[in-house]
């Protein structure tokens, strides 16, 4: 469904990733794991649209998407939950979730993606009339997810979205994310919980420095000696 290959891209002329290549297929969830400023985020936002690669490719369903802007790279199909739970706090969850319906034309089909959600996350459906702003952490998180949902996108990325939950909302969050994929939402999770992102996904990519230096089945990867080293602890 994805395909990047050999990207690079960086800020300013400071190159950040170095022909970082991986691919994830329909009805998969696929982990990108690494330390704090390994280039995760960057990754994610070349392939939204929101940073411009300096070199490789990237393809969605067959099309080039390199180089496209970002509502376009929406349009394709792809939505992007970015870090930091960034709700707007003086409007409802409802008005929330409307507002990741604006590409969607129809109001028809905006009232059909919304009952979608609300069929997902039950709890913004009993809440939809609260303030975002008064929503815990974790809530803040399903709401974020579910906004970007709203465009009913065959392929959904998220940037770290159990960083700052305390460790009984993370198995919630990750929980959501299994429903997902039971509905047919292909998913590319960046995460610093690399174990927790290695027990959902059924492959992984470990980053280091801007460049992949380990891939595969996400269960072979968290025997590998050198994640349990490095990320895990052990
Ligand atoms: P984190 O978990 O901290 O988000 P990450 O793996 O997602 O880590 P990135 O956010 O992609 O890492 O950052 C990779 C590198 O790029 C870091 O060295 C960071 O300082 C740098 N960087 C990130 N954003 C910018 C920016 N807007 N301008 C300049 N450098 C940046």
């Amino acid at each position: 469904m994805l395909e990047v290959d050999k990207i690079s891209a960086g800020y300013g002329g400071i190159q950040i990733l170095w022909d970082v290549s991986l691919n994830v297929q329909q009805g998969e969830i696929v982990a990108l794991v690494g330390a704090n400023g390994a280039g995760k985020t960057t990754t994610l936002k070349t392939i939204a649209g929101l940073l411009r690669q300096m070199g490789g490719s990237i393809t969605f369903e067959s099309q080039h998407i390199e180089g496209m802007a970002a509502h376009r790279v929406i349009s394709q199909g792809i939505a992007l939950v970015p870090e930091g739970r960034r709700v707007f706090p003086y409007m409802t969850v409802r008005e929330n979730l409307e507002m990741g319906a604006y590409t969607v034309k129809k109001k028809e089909k905006v009232q059909e993606n919304l009952e979608w959600v609300f069929s997902l996350f039950p709890k913004l459906k009993e809440r939809q009339s609260q303030l975002a702003g008064t929503f815990s952490g974790g809530e803040q998180q399903m709401l974020v997810i579910g906004r970007a949902l709203m465009s009913r996108p065959p392929f959904l990325m998220l940037d770290e979205p159990s960083l700052g939950l305390q460790p009984t909302i993370v198995g919630t969050v990750f929980e959501s994310l299994k429903v997902l994929h039971k509905e047919g939402v292909t998913i590319l999770l960046v995460e610093q919980n690399v174990r927790k992102s290695l027990e959902i996904a059924q492959r992984g990519y470990v980053l280091e420095h801007g460049r992949i230096v380990l891939s595969g089945d996400s269960k072979k990867l968290l025997a590998n000696e050198e994640v349990k080293k490095a990320y895990l602890g052990i």
